[in-house]
Order: structure tokens, then C-alpha cells, then sequence
């Protein structure tokens, strides 16, 4: 193992926070060599705690933490001072070659996939906030590590700077989770938020998003909801104890949410939220990114800008709230430095955290038997027998409907009708609004939202 390890009994509590035992003092284990791979947003404000809190950082550690090398693809390109252009290079295979501590802030699959393997099977330690990699191939890691006796900690893939993944994996490990319901995309909840508190339209929403720096140039991965759902498959993994696959994890982004629907959530005393659901239920997991009306009494609805929110319901603790940024420079590089320091102890002392827990191995639920309420928005002719049409179809189809309004009696003899469902079944619920559709007396299905949190 490339790892500097020490003896145990030689590290008690007060050596270990003594800060006057800062630095390479004879009871101090060996410096362990960091290399951080990728020097973009969050990776500068990594290097920028290693270097700034190196005193505080080898005090909590019981070990120097030597900044050995930063990965980078482009030599040339500006930096932030605070990155030593002498550790900067573009051998990342080299660089980890000689790190105890792989610290990857690359992203995407390859080469960062490689180069984590390549760090495990030389028996460095990982910490990485890669979401995408993490959902797509998350086992194929824990299972290296496991084999050679390494961790792989990755507290910053999921909701930035909240503490979530270690309350799931150790906090809770007693406990257990029966619902996991939350904002984890901030890019998306700030758009979201500047339609509803300013009457923004989507494109608008978005343009101002990447002003802000909120949002990529290519907004895809968070408007269409893959972030979210690499983000619910690793928390469904931890939370259920079963490995949940992104393919498992239904999604749909907020690319078709319009001025109109939220005008109309707000009229109904909601506000629209791209929530991740996971749930433990009879026919197995459901895992689901989509679009919500959320009532405003509920703590999600107060989410506002990019910020991001969690509910977790346990059996025994009941329900659990984790609030706070879930992206951003510094606040992830809060959540990677938590880890850092974890594995870097474990380093000091022997040992590893907890293995990827899967024993539960508990099935996954198709989509279509998720149950939801639903709130339906139809245009009409507004005629009488009109509601009794629509209301058979609901029915026809096992769907119960808890409340219908009319508004908005328009000029030409058309008028709008919002349905609120109880809960009912995806699968119905399609059927009933392809029934719904075909009605002569329906001009448009203008909108069909999930409801939760009520
Ligand atoms: P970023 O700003 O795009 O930075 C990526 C860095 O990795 C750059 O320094 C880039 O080098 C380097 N890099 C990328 N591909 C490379 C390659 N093939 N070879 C060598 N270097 C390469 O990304 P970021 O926003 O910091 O995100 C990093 C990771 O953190 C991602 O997994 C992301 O999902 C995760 N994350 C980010 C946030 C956030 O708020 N940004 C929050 C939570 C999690 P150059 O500088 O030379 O281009």
C-alpha cells in the first residue's frame, strides 16, 4: 500500500490536538501526499483550504497533508493564485501514482473513472464529488476499494456542502429510512424560483441562471434532471441499502413547466419544485425526479433561490431536515475537505470507513406503480354535463378525484378545470388522461402535475 501509516499507539487524543505539535513534530505520523485532480471551481477552493487551514487541517488529522500535485487538462490556461503553478500538471497518472489521498474534482467518466481506479489499485484513498460517475459506476469503485482495503467517500456528489450522505451511511445506519424527498439541483430550484417570485419565463429563468454562474452554458444535464437523478440514485443506494441504478431512477425535467402552470400553482396555494422522491414501498423502491406542486405551508416551498433542501423520514427518528447550499466553490469544497479529513484519519490510525451496504438487495418498483396525487389542468367547453364527461373517465380509470375548480370562464365559451386527484397510480393516471384528451368536450390536457408534500 502507498500509504504513510503509523502505529496507533502512538497517537492519543491529546497529541492529536495539540496545536502546538503542528507540523513535522516527532509524534506526528508522516505526512500524507494529496493529489487533487481538476483545478476548476470546486478543485481551486479545495487547494485553497489545503493550503490556507494546513495548521488546523494536520492537528484534526494527526498528519501534515502535503499538496504533492494538482491535475489540470490545460497548463496554460489562468489560475487563481492561490493554485502553485509549479504543482500544476497534465501526467494525472503520474501524479497519482505518488498520493496517498486521490482527491478527483474532474468530473465526468473518463479519464476520472481510470484515474480512481488507478489510485485504489495503488492503494490510495479517494475522495470525489462526482456524481455522474458515481451513479453510472459507483459499485464497480467500492468494490476496488473494498478489495484493497481503501475508502472511496464522495459527501460533496450529493447536495454540495449538506451533510447528507454520511447522515444516511453512518448517522441513521440504526435506523430505518422510509422516504428520502428533496431539492438536490439548485440550478433548477433557482429557476424555478425566479418564475414564481418574478413572473420569469423558463428561458428567461435560465438565461439569467448562467449569468450567475448557477447554470452551465449547456443547461442540460439540470433542466432535463439527469443531475438529480445521478443525485436520487445514490442517495436510494445508501438509503435503502440496495443498489439503485440511474436507469432506476424515473425522470423528468422542467423544460415543459411554463409561466402559465406555475401562474396556476400559485392560484392553488402551491409553488413548483423539481423534487427527488425515494421511497420504500410494498412492490419495492420508487426513485423519481419531476416537477411538483408543493403547498406553500411546506418547508420545501420556502426553498428559495439555489439553495437545496432534504427531508428524510426514518422509522424511528421520524422526520429529518438538512437545508443549506448544494453547490458552489467553497461550500462544496467544505463537503470535500469533511471527507478528506475522514479518510485521511483512518489513514493515521488503520482501518477504513464502512463498505458500500447493499445486503438489503430490495426490488425496484416499475415507475408506472408509483403513487401520486395529481392535479390535472383541462381546457373545456363550457357546457353543462361537461364535468360529469370528464368526471366518468377519471373514474373509468380507478382514478378518485378530491377536488375540482372552475376558473377563469373564458370569452369563446371555454373554461378551465382543475382536478385534484387522491392518490392514484401513474399508470392509471395515464390512462385517464389519454381518455381525458379524447373527449369532444376536452379542447387541451393543458397540464398534469404531481402534488406532494401535502
Ligand atoms: P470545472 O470547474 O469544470 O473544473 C474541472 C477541472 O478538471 C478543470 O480544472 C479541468 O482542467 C480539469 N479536467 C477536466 N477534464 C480533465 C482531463 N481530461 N484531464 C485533466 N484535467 C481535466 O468543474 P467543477 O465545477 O469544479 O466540478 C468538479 C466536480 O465536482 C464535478 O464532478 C462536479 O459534478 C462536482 N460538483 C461540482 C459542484 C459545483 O458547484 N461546481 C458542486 C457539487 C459537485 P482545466 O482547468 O485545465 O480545464
Amino acid at each position: 500500500m502507498a500509504g504513510a501509516q503509523t502505529d496507533p499507539s502512538s497517537q492519543t487524543g491529546d497529541q492529536a490536538g495539540a496545536s502546538q505539535r503542528v507540523g513535522d513534530g516527532p509524534t506526528r505520523a508522516p505526512a500524507l501526499r494529496v493529489a487533487v485532480l481538476g483545478a476548476g471551481v470546486v478543485g481551486t477552493q479545495v487547494v485553497r483550504i489545503l493550503v490556507e487551514q494546513a495548521e488546523d487541517l494536520a492537528a484534526r488529522v494527526g498528519a501534515r497533508l502535503e499538496l504533492v500535485g494538482v491535475g489540470v487538462r490545460n497548463l496554460a490556461a489562468d489560475r487563481d493564485p492561490v493554485v502553485d503553478r509549479a504543482l500544476l500538471t497534465d501526467d494525472l497518472s503520474g501524479l497519482v501514482a505518488r498520493a496517498d489521498l486521490v482527491v478527483e474534482l474532474m468530473g465526468g467518466i473518463e479519464p476520472a473513472r481510470t484515474l480512481i481506479l488507478e489510485a485504489i489499485e495503488a492503494g490510495a484513498s479517494v475522495v470525489t464529488a462526482n456524481k455522474a460517475l458515481l451513479a453510472q459506476d459507483g459499485p464497480a469503485l467500492y468494490e476496488a476499494a473494498a478489495a484493497a482495503g481503501v475508502d472511496v467517500y464522495y459527501e460533496a456528489a450529493v447536495a454540495g456542502a449538506i451533510p447528507l450522505v454520511r447522515p444516511l451511511r453512518e448517522s441513521l445506519a440504526g435506523d430505518v429510512v422510509e422516504r428520502v424527498l428533496g431539492i438536490v439541483n439548485g440550478t433548477t430550484n433557482y429557476v424555478l424560483d425566479q418564475m414564481t417570485t418574478r413572473g420569469l419565463g423558463f428561458d428567461e429563468a435560465v438565461a439569467q441562471a448562467q449569468e450567475l454562474g448557477y447554470a452551465e452554458a449547456d443547461p442540460t444535464a439540470d433542466v432535463e434532471g439527469y443531475d438529480a437523478a445521478a443525485k436520487a440514485a445514490i442517495l436510494a443506494s445508501l438509503a435503502f441499502h440496495t443498489r439503485v441504478p440511474l436507469d432506476a431512477v424515473s425522470r423528468e425535467g422542467i423544460t415543459k413547466v411554463t409561466a402559465a402552470d406555475v401562474a396556476a400553482a400559485t392560484e392553488s396555494g402551491h409553488v413548483i419544485k423539481l423534487l427527488a422522491i425515494l421511497e420504500r414501498t410494498e412492490a419495492g423502491i420508487q426513485a423519481r425526479v419531476h416537477p411538483a406542486l408543493v403547498p406553500v405551508g411546506h418547508p420545501l416551498a420556502g426553498v428559495h433561490g439555489a439553495f437545496n433542501a432534504v427531508f428524510v423520514e426514518a422509522a424511528a427518528a421520524g422526520e429529518l431536515m438538512f437545508y443549506g447550499r448544494g453547490a458552489g466553490g467553497a461550500p462544496t469544497a467544505s463537503a470535500v475537505l469533511g471527507d478528506v479529513v475522514s479518510v485521511a484519519r483512518h489513514r493515521v490510525v488503520g482501518g477504513r470507513g464502512p463498505n458500500e451496504s447493499v445486503y438489503a438487495a430490495l426490488p425496484i418498483a416499475p415507475a408506472a406503480e408509483a403513487t401520486t396525487r395529481y392535479q390535472t389542468r383541462l381546457r373545456v367547453t363550457d357546457r353543462p354535463g361537461v364535468l360529469a364527461e370528464v368526471a366518468r373517465a377519471f373514474a373509468a380509470h380507478h382514478v378518485s378525484i378530491e377536488t375540482v375548480r372552475q376558473v377563469g370562464l373564458e370569452a369563446d365559451g371555454v373554461a378551465l378545470l382543475i382536478l385534484t386527484s387522491h392518490a392514484a397510480r401513474e399508470a392509471d393516471l395515464a390512462a385517464t388522461v389519454a381518455a381525458v384528451a379524447d373527449l369532444d368536450v376536452v379542447g387541451a390536457v393543458e397540464s398534469v402535475l404531481r402534488v406532494e408534500g401535502a
